[in-house]
């Protein structure tokens, strides 16, 4: 099975010029949404996980399984105002706006090893968002998984220019 054949794309959402590769028809077939799970999960199968942080709203539902297969803890980054005790938040670039996200100040504790997952990675805007909300309490992000990556909006090479481990299961030219 190929699992870009089950992801659906959409033009001009939600603004024009925008291909919006939508994960929920991945997600509503059972053996696609299991082997995408599991292939995120593979890589990291042997190594030391303490928490996933997955990203609003499309990444909780990724991220929550790939926690629920590791055996870790699950952190929610979320948008304004949504996350009810004390909070730490970063502001950052989309590719379709700009935005804000932020976590609990006490979800990750100093030296915890993270595994940040989403959906998709187009600019890498909002997953180096993530990063820095999880480096600044502490956490070591040791790798970021991504159902889909868009390569020419380049957020995979800003993110390894970081330093950082990703790992994506499909690529779309274009975005
Ligand atoms: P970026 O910060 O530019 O890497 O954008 C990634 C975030 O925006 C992810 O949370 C995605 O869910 C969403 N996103 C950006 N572009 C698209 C797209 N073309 N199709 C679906 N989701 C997208």
């Amino acid at each position: 099975m190929d699992l870009k054949d089950k992801i659906r794309s959409i033009p001009d959402y939600p603004k024009p010029g925008i291909m919006f590769r939508d994960v929920t028809t991945l997600w509503q077939d059972a053996r696609g949404f299991r082997k995408a799970v599991d292939e995120l999960v593979q890589p990291y199968a042997g190594q030391r996980i303490d928490k996933v942080a997955a990203i609003e709203a499309r990444g909780f539902i990724l991220g929550g399984a790939v926690a629920h297969q590791l055996s870790v803890g699950f952190v929610p980054v979320r948008k304004p105002g949504k996350l009810p005790a004390a909070t730490i938040g970063v502001d950052y670039d989309l590719e379709y706006g700009r935005d804000r996200l932020e976590i609990h100040v006490d979800a990750i504790g100093r030296g915890e090893n993270v595994l940040v997952v989403d959906d998709l990675i187009a600019t890498g805007g909002t997953a180096l968002a993530a990063i820095h909300l999880v480096e600044a309490m502490g956490g070591k992000v040791v790798g970021c998984s991504f159902v889909v990556d868009l390569p020419v909006l380049g957020g995979r090479g800003r993110l390894e220019a970081a330093g950082h481990t990703v790992t994506s299961l499909v690529d779309f030219p274009g975005h």
